[in-house]
C-alpha cells in the first residue's frame, strides 16, 4: 500500500517505565519530544483566558486548538504556522471538529479541507474527521459512526500529504463494547501514529467511570502496547490516575477554562464551588500570592483567569504524581487514593476485576519499592493475583515431600533470617519430607522456597481482620492444599491464626483431598520453646507411623 512505509511509527513513541497499563513515554512530533502522560489543554484559537505562551510557563509543553474553529477564524488560508498565529513555541495538536459535529449536528466542511488545512498551518499532531459516537443508547447510529470513521481513516490516509504530523486515528464505538472491538482492531491495522478513544466527553460529564473503564481497557485488549493512546476530552484531574493505569498516554481538556468560567476550582480530589471556599488548598503561584477574600473581589474576568492558572496548576502538578508514581511503582497506591474521590470512581475499580489478566501482562515483574495492601480492593492489583495465580498454576512441592507444615511467617523479614525459623528448622533438618508452608494476608499460602521472591517480604500489610480479605485467603489456602494433594497437612499456629471456620474448610479440603490434617500447636506463641516441642513430637509421630507403615 502506497502509505505504509510513510508513517515514521514505529520511531514515535519510546516506552521508558510502566506500572498496571500505565507508562512514562517520549513521543516525537516534528517539534520536540513530548513527554508522556500529557494533557493538552485546549485553547481556542483566539480568544484566550491564559495566554497559550503563559500556559508553556506553568509547564505544558503542548497546547492543542480546534482546526475547524482556526479556519473559521483565520480563514482559509491563513499564510501562517498555527504555532504564529497561537504565539506558542511549543508543539500543537489541532483537531478536527468532530466533537463539534457531535455538539451541533454537522460542520460544513470537508474531510479533505480539514486535513489540508491542518497540513497548511502545520500542526505537530492532527486528527483526521472522525465521526463521534457520543453517549447514545442508539446502536443503528452507533454502528454507522464505527463505519464511517474507519471509511473516513481509509479516506484520510489517501489524501494525507504530510508525513511528519503525527496523525491521530480515532476509535468510536461509544459504550457498545462489541463496536469498541470492531474499531480498535480496523484502527490497530492501520498506520496512524497515534490512535484516540473518542466519545469519553459526555461519559465523563455524567460520570460514569464504570463504562469508561470497560471503553478503555477494551481498546487496549485489541491495540498494541506500542502504540501511544489518547483519550479525547479526559478532563478532571481526580479521574488521570484511573485514565493512565488503564494505558491513556494523552489526554486534552477545556475544563480548566471551562471549571473557571463556572467558578469551579480543581482539586486532585474534586471540585469545590469558589464561593465554598474559605482557604485556598493549593500552594501553586496564584495561591501562594492570594486569599480567597482577593480573588472573590477581583472582577469577573480576573477572577475566572486566576482560578484557570490555579486549575491549570492542578492539572500539571497531578501529571508530575502519576510520573513520579509509575516511576516508583505505586501508580496503584494512587489510583486507589483518587477512587476515594467520589463513589462513581470508587466503584469503577471493581471493574477492573474483569480485567486483572490484562493489568498482570502490562505490568512489570519486579519494582523498586514494595507495595502496599489494604483491603480487598487491593486484590486486584497484578503483584498478588500474579504470585496467586503461578503457584497455582506452576508450582509443585519437592520431590520428596510427605508433610506439609501451614505456619504464619516470622515476624522479622527476610524469613530466612529469622531466629524462630532458624530454630524450627534445626527441629526439621533432616527431614526431607517436611515442606515448610507460610500463611498469611494478603498471599495466603506462601511455600518458604518463594518467601524471599517479589513482592513477598516487600509487602506492607493493614493487619484490619477485615472479613472479606480473611475469606479470600482461606480460599487461596484451601485452593493450595487441594492442588497440591499432600499426604499430611499440620497446623501450627493459635487461634488468631486458625479460626474454627478455617480449621473445619480445611479439614473438609484434606478428607476430599485423602490428606491427613493434624493440629500441632493451638496457643498464643507458635516459636515458643513448647511450641516446638509439640511439633517435633506431631512429625516423629508422623514419621512413626509411616516408617511402621513400610
Ligand atoms: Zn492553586
Amino acid at each position: 500500500m502506497r502509505h505504509e512505509s510513510l508513517f515514521r511509527k514505529d520511531h514515535v513513541f519510546e516506552i521508558r517505565e510502566k506500572d498496571l497499563l500505565g507508562r512514562i513515554g517520549k513521543l516525537h512530533t516534528k517539534n520536540g519530544i513530548l513527554e508522556t502522560p500529557y494533557l493538552f489543554p485546549v485553547v481556542h484559537p483566539k480568544h484566550h483566558i491564559v495566554l497559550p505562551k503563559e500556559i508553556q510557563e506553568i509547564g505544558f509543553q503542548a497546547v492543542m486548538t480546534n482546526a475547524f474553529l482556526a479556519r473559521k477564524a483565520f480563514g482559509t488560508d491563513p499564510g501562517k504556522k498555527i504555532h504564529e498565529l497561537l504565539d506558542f513555541n511549543g508543539i500543537v495538536a489541532t483537531d478536527s471538529g468532530a466533537y463539534q459535529i457531535l455538539i451541533y449536528g454537522g460542520i460544513e466542511t470537508t474531510q479533505t479541507e480539514i486535513i489540508r488545512f491542518q497540513e497548511q498551518i502545520r500542526s505537530d499532531i492532527a486528527v483526521i474527521l472522525d465521526v463521534p459516537t457520543g453517549l447514545t443508547n442508539n446502536r443503528a447510529h452507533a454502528e454507522k459512526t464505527v463505519k464511517l470513521t474507519l471509511q473516513r481513516a481509509d479516506q484520510a490516509m489517501e489524501c494525507i500529504l504530510e508525513h511528519d504530523i503525527l496523525w491521530v486515528g480515532p476509535i468510536q464505538g461509544g459504550l457498545n463494547l462489541d463496536l469498541v472491538t470492531k474499531s480498535s482492531k480496523h484502527m490497530d491495522e492501520k498506520n496512524f501514529p497515534i490512535l484516540a478513544l473518542g466519545s469519553p466527553t459526555q461519559i465523563m460529564e455524567q460520570y460514569m467511570y464504570r463504562q469508561l473503564v470497560n471503553m478503555i481497557l477494551t481498546c487496549k485488549t485489541w491495540i498494541k502496547p506500542s502504540r501511544p493512546l489518547h483519550l479525547f476530552g479526559g478532563g478532571h484531574p481526580s479521574m488521570f490516575a484511573l485514565a493512565v493505569s488503564l494505558g491513556c498516554d494523552l489526554f486534552d481538556s477545556a475544563s480548566y477554562a471551562i471549571f473557571a468560567r463556572n467558578n469551579r476550582y480543581l482539586t486532585p480530589n474534586g471540585t469545590i464551588r469558589f464561593e465554598d471556599l474559605e482557604y485556598l488548598p493549593c500552594s501553586c503561584s496564584i495561591c501562594r500570592k492570594l486569599d480567597v477574600k482577593d480573588i472573590r473581589d477581583f472582577p469577573k474576568e480576573k477572577r475566572v483567569r486566576a482560578l484557570a492558572i490555579h486549575n491549570l496548576n492542578v492539572c500539571s502538578g497531578e501529571l508530575r504524581r502519576i510520573k513520579q508514581s509509575i516511576h516508583e511503582g505505586r501508580l496503584w497506591e494512587l489510583v486507589m487514593q483518587r477512587a476515594r474521590a467520589h463513589p462513581r470512581l470508587f466503584e469503577s475499580i471493581y471493574e477492573l476485576r474483569k480485567y486483572r489478566s490484562l493489568l498482570e501482562n502490562y505490568s512489570p515483574f519486579s519494582k523498586k519499592k514494595g507495595i502496599f495492601f489494604f483491603d480487598q480492593l487491593d486484590y486486584i492489583r497484578p503483584e498478588i493475583y500474579r504470585f496467586r495465580k503461578r503457584l497455582i498454576e506452576e508450582f509443585t512441592l519437592p520431590a520428596k515431600s510427605k508433610i506439609m507444615i501451614l505456619i504464619p511467617p516470622p515476624l522479622t523479614k527476610p524469613y530466612e533470617m529469622d531466629k524462630n525459623l532458624k530454630k524450627m528448622k534445626e527441629i526439621i533438618k533432616e527431614r526431607k519430607d517436611v515442606h515448610i508452608c507460610f500463611y498469611d494476608v494478603p498471599y495466603g499460602p506462601i511455600p518458604i522456597e518463594l518467601s524471599d521472591v517479589y513482592p513477598i517480604t516487600q509487602t506492607e500489610t493493614a493487619n484490619t481482620d477485615n472479613l472479606l480479605v480473611r475469606l479470600d485467603v482461606e480460599e487461596s489456602l484451601t485452593q493450595y492444599v487441594k492442588k497440591i494433594k499432600c499426604k499430611t497437612v499440620v497446623l501450627h499456629g493459635s487461634d488468631q491464626v486458625w479460626s474454627r471456620e478455617m480449621v473445619l474448610k480445611l479439614r473438609k479440603q484434606c478428607q476430599q483431598a485423602k490428606s491427613k490434617m493434624c493440629i500441632s500447636y493451638y496457643g498464643d506463641d507458635m516459636w515458643s520453646k513448647d511450641a516446638m516441642l509439640k511439633l517435633n513430637s506431631t512429625l516423629n509421630s508422623r514419621k512413626t507411623k509411616r516408617e511402621k507403615r513400610s
